[in-house]
């Protein structure tokens, strides 16, 4: 019995560890896809497939081609745009997709949150907030705090951005994950009086959450993308055994009659 062919869409460390585990298994043949966008990304194990495929189309194309059976969506949560890509190709090519999704962070008590729907709003509220401002979005989607030339940033990205940044500001060069007394220091030592982070979820990067809480800092957090379409589960547990339930050899849905191949 072949291997069964399963497309991970990754670029993110949730995806490192599911395929670590997936690979532990002779039945799955795993391909994870990168984006391309950080310079050294963390390489899972297991065949790696990097750059865009050109759309929906086009990863409609590549699934058919190298007659993927499965597809785990293990994207960040705010890459909307290959997530919908996903949804769309896999319906399309009658391929299962599978999302695994970060539960969102909630608030608890002690913490100062203010939720916006994107970074135009996230620009808007932090300016209001402090005149010290903790930018924790990645080197994407900081074109509307280019245009604040009164306040001061602190900007912590993987790699350097490419856009323009605010006329003050700190570069942090850094890749989580981030211990609590790192980021209790980066608030103290920076006087930090408004942080902004995405709603990301997950423990790696949820220790400066913590740190603004205990310091009494009020946070901006950006809304999710809404990507609706794909079946979700929150654990590599539930994509063990959603792969478990596929059937064993690629199976191709053409019209109302079915292919097995
Ligand atoms: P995006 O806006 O959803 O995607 C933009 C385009 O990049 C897609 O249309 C696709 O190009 C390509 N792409 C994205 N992820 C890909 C993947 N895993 N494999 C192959 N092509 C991919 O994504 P993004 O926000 O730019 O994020 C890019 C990557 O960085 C994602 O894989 C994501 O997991 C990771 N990441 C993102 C964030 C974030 O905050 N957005 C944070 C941490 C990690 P084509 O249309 O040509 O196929």
């Amino acid at each position: 019995m072949s291997a069964r062919r399963v497309l991970v869409l990754g670029g993110t460390g949730d995806a490192v560890a599911l395929v670590r585990r997936l690979c532990d298994d002779p039945a799955l043949a795993v391909t994870t896809s990168l984006a391309g966008r950080v310079a050294r990304p963390t390489r899972p194990p297991g065949n790696v497939r990097i750059g865009g495929f050109g759309g929906a189309d086009g990863l409609g194309a590549y699934l058919r081609d190298e007659r993927i059976d499965a597809v785990v969506d293990a994207t960040h949560p705010f890459a909307a745009t290959i997530s919908r890509n996903a949804v769309r190709a896999c319906a399309r090519s009658c391929v299962p997709l599978l999302a695994l999704e970060r539960p969102r962070w909630t608030p608890v008590a002690g913490d100062r949150w203010e939720r916006v729907a994107d970074v135009t709003d996230a620009s808007t509220r932090a300016r209001d907030l402090g005149a010290r401002i903790f930018l924790t979005i990645g080197r994407q989607g900081l074109a509307p705090f280019a245009a604040i030339d009164d306040r001061w940033f602190l900007i912590r990205a993987i790699d350097p951005p490419d856009a323009p940044l605010p006329k003050y500001h700190v570069l942090m060069l850094a890749r989580g994950p981030f211990a609590l007394a790192d980021e209790l220091t980066i608030l103290r030592a920076h006087a930090i009086d408004v942080l902004v982070t995405k709603d990301s979820g997950g423990d790696a990067t949820d220790a400066k959450l913590v740190g603004a809480r205990a310091l009494g800092i009020p946070v901006v957090v950006i809304d999710r993308p809404i990507v609706d379409g794909a079946a979700t589960v929150f654990d590599r547990d539930g994509v063990v055994a959603w792969l478990a339930k596929l059937p064993a050899s690629r199976t191709l849905l053409e019209g109302s009659s079915v292919v097995t191949l």
